[in-house]
């Protein structure tokens, strides 16, 4: 156990999980803010790719695209409330 001076700093990312229909697919990905482009276009190809759908980027970015809060460097550690 390691004490916790610092408040928890948490960083604003994009997420994206795919949503087709198609059972089996856990295809996400998360990637910073400032990466929105990449991300719309590599779940566009994936999506066209794996599933053979087209989608607009905006279509992506409307649907699928979901903004988080994750701690900063702390990515990996679930955070559990206690009582
Ligand atoms: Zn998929």
């Amino acid at each position: 156990m390691t004490a916790n001076v610092h408040d928890e700093e948490t960083t604003t990312a994009l997420e994206v999980a795919c949503d087709t229909a198609v059972s089996g697919c856990v295809f996400k990905l998360r990637t910073e803010e400032d990466d929105r482009g990449r991300l719309l276009e590599i779940t566009r190809d994936h999506v066209a790719e794996q599933h053979g759908k087209e989608f607009t980027l905006e279509e992506i970015e409307e649907q699928h695209v979901e903004t988080v809060s994750v701690p900063v460097g702390e990515q990996e550690h679930e955070h559990e409330h206690k009582q």
